[in-house]
């Protein structure tokens, strides 16, 4: 069972599941030449996929090309279901910065043949995330500069504003699809900017005034 800390209240909760959504951006819909989704695009990872600050990024045999994506992480409160957009936020306990760690040359091969992404999405510790900092702390999640660093060198920096689906429409669609529980989290998708990471690396993920998460890169001995 993984879990997550709320910084001030230190109060831990157990994840459920990971809900992700891909081409939140629209200059990263551009990099990798896909349309602007009419509705969010939406995949699960496992909870076990979840590591925290001070961990590494597991790189599996399979891969030879494991890509970094920075995101806004909403972590859901209360649990809910077809959740009106106007209580939204009743239901989001706060915020974290994570990185949706993806395995880029699996996941090609999965999109030419029609594949699931559960691979290349959903490997052991593909989904590094901060302590929660709780809501009220966050008077304007949509204006928050989010950046990743690796090895110290800026490789995606934008802003949350830059969101195609905003959090209260998000929360609110998803639960339309999937009950909503405490310990949920969502992770709301990447700027543009993604790239290769390889073992050695170390990745600083910045959500301003938010937190900072930090993690290294490493492979499996054979
Ligand atoms: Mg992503």
């Amino acid at each position: 069972m993984k879990s997550v800390t709320l910084r001030h209240s230190g109060e831990t909760a157990t994840v459920g599941k990971v809900l992700c959504l891909g081409r939140n951006y629209i200059e990263h819909a551009k990099e990798i030449n896909t349309e602007i989704p009419e509705h969010p695009i939406v995949f699960l990872k496992p909870s076990t996929a979840i590591i925290g600050s001070g961990d590494n990024v597991m790189i599996p045999p399979i891969s030879q090309d494991v890509h970094h994506e920075v995101e806004l992480v909403v972590m859901i409160g209360k649990d809910g279901k077809n959740i009106p957009k106007s209580k939204a936020y009743e239901h989001v306990a706060g915020y974290a910065v994570g990185l949706d760690m993806t395995l880029r040359d699996v996941q090609h091969e999965a999109k030419k043949k029609g594949l699931p992404w559960s691979v290349a999405k959903g490997f052991d510790t593909s989904a590094p995330v901060s302590t929660i900092l709780e809501r009220k702390f966050v008077p304007n999640p949509h204006n928050l500069e989010i950046s990743l660093k690796v090895n110290g060198e800026i490789r995606q920096k934008s802003n949350t504003k830059n969101m195609i689906f905003p959090i209260d429409y998000v929360v609110s669609h998803l639960s339309t699809i999937f009950t909503l529980e405490k310990g949920d989290l969502i992770y709301m998708g990447t700027p543009e900017g993604v790239g290769r990471v390889v073992p050695g690396d170390t990745l600083e993920a910045e959500l301003e005034s938010v937190a900072i998460l930090h993690v290294g890169v490493a492979a499996y001995n054979s």
